[in-house]
């Protein structure tokens, strides 16, 4: 190995979490080292999460929508036909340019890419096993670990990416399969299926909740999503637990049972994509060498200002607690670089928008009903149905909702939920909003530019308080 290098800032992982604080660092004039094993920068969402997954979103939908909905818009087409394989190229071509262009800001910010896997040799020193061969080692001042997540396993069943998959798998399939069965009907199960059932696949996913979209979308929200999904061919079964996998034979069985115990079936599916979750990742990582260690969850232990009990060695992204999210990863990046060079940070966990890029998309920030109803919190709630919006009418593009939650009594806006199109960039608004405090009145009193979309969310906020003009 080659004498080792002290540098202010050794971090672990080239994801969200690591790039951004690398080139938060190097602004900050701090000598930076990021340790990549992958290959390439970006981590899980550049490579193998959020940017292939939306580009097969996207043209996937319009794959769809060219198939099944053109003839109403007056445009007549001639014969459609599915190249896989080319929507794939113009996913990896989204991904590539994205992936480079990390690289390109790491040489702008002066941060030291070492492509290889890391592991602590002690409390400073980072041993690299290099992806070209041979080793290195580097040392840091500071360390940040932010090593990410991977797929939960299905015990029972083996992952082998091409029959039973995680979304790696998903985003790369060379065919479509006759009959996907999802476990799973969380964020990763309803994006992937919506791809594949848009493609072709006959899709049952299998939810072990009363309800799709995981606990933190709202239930009323979740009903008639999954409704408008439902409508677009996908099967649901809540309320079931997958048992067991057989994956011997060509068709796997995946065996379910209510999730109370009782009724059994078997279903059977070509291809299998488990979505039970991610689970923090930290194997081959050296924490034993340091003697750091992860809570029975497998995230690592940290204090508010991300610092491990080694308090030089700090933590952030999907390795440790909090909602696994690009958008959560970065802001705690940016937050740990300022903890280190100004002594303070900030994020406000409690304004982090969640988005669900199936169509319609399904957004929220803040809470939600079931929960502002555990917690005994008197609410007002105002909605208003994108069917009366005249933006969406115009689109010929009018399913779902946007609905306010304020607090009974100040009307202090406590969450947003939307299903519907764009739901994605109107959450924005919701969540500057939230962030700022603002009463449901107040973005009601805001000018919203006609037509668009963004008059939906107006007029909920306005039906919290007080009547909406068009519903
Ligand atoms: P990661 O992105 O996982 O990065 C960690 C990196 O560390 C990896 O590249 C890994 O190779 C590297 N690493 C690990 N150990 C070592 C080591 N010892 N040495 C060197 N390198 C190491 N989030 C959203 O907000 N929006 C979305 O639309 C979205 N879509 C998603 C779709 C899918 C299919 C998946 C799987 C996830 C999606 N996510 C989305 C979640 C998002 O990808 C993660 O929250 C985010 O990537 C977390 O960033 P991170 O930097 O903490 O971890
Ligand atoms: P998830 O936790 O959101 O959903 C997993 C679902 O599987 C849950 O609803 C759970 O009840 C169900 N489940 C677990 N075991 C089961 C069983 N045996 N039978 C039936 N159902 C079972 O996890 P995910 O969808 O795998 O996503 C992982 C992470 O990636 C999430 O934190 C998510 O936020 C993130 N992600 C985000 C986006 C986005 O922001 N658009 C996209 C993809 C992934």
């Amino acid at each position: 190995a080659s004498e080792a290098e002290e540098k202010d800032l050794v971090i672990i992982g080239g994801g969200v979490a690591g790039y951004v604080a690398a080139i938060k660092a190097g602004q900050a004039g701090l000598k930076v080292a990021c340790i990549e094993k992958r290959g390439s920068l970006g981590g899980t969402c550049l490579n193998v999460g959020c940017i292939p997954s939306k580009s097969l979103l996207n043209n996937s939908h319009l794959y769809h929508q060219i198939l099944h909905d053109t003839k109403n818009r007056g445009i007549e087409v001639g014969e459609v036909k599915l190249n896989l394989e080319a929507m794939m190229k113009a996913k990896e071509t989204s991904v590539s340019g994205l992936t480079k262009g990390i690289e390109f800001l790491f040489k702008k910010n002066n941060v030291e890419y070492i492509k290889g896997t890391g592991a602590f040799q002690d409390e400073h020193t980072i041993a690299v096993n290099l992806v070209d061969g041979g080793e290195t080692s580097v040392k840091g001042k500071n360390i940040f670990i932010a090593t990410g997540s991977e797929a939960t396993p299905f015990p029972g069943l083996t992952i082998d990416e091409k029959k039973v998959i995680t979304s790696t798998g998903a985003i790369a399939l060379q065919e479509v399969p006759k009959k996907l069965v999802v476990i799973g009907g969380g964020i990763i199960g309803l994006e992937m299926a919506s791809v594949w059932s848009r493609l072709g696949s006959e899709v049952t996913v299998v939810e072990y909740l009363g309800q799709i979209g995981g606990p933190g979308m709202d239930a009323e929200i979740a009903k008639q999503t999954q409704k408008l999904l439902g409508k677009q061919g996908m099967k649901f079964k809540l309320n079931t637990k997958v048992v067991s996998g057989d994956d011997s034979s060509e068709t796997i069985k995946i065996s379910t049972e209510a999730a109370k115990g009782g009724k059994e079936d078997v279903l059977d599916a070509d291809v299998v994509l488990v979505a039970i979750g991610r689970r923090p990742y930290t194997a081959g990582l050296g924490l034993e060498n340091i003697g750091l260690e992860t809570d029975e969850r497998g995230r690592l232990i940290i204090d508010q200002e991300y610092r491990t009990k080694i308090p030089h060695i700090r933590s952030i992204g999907d390795v440790t607690f909090g909602p696994m999210l690009a958008h959560k990863a970065e802001e705690e990046a940016v937050a740990a670089v300022e903890y280190l060079t100004k002594g303070y940070g900030h994020v406000n966990y409690g304004a982090i928008p969640s988005v669900m890029y199936t169509h319609p998309e399904v957004a929220w920030v803040g809470q939600n009903e079931q929960e502002l109803k555990a917690a005994g919190v008197k609410y007002k709630v105002g909605t208003f149905p994108f069917s009366a919006n005249s933006r969406a009418k115009t689109n010929l593009d009018t399913e779902g909702m946007v609905k306010f939650i304020s607090d009974a009594n100040t009307d202090r806006i406590l969450g947003i939920h939307i299903v519907g199109p764009n739901a994605g960039e109107m959450i924005a608004e919701g969540t500057l909003a939230l962030e700022y405090g603002a009463s449901s009145e107040d973005v009601a009193r805001t000018s919203h530019a006609h037509p668009t979309l963004s008059e939906a969310f107006k007029e909920a906020a306005m039906s919290t308080y007080d009547k909406a003009i068009h519903y």
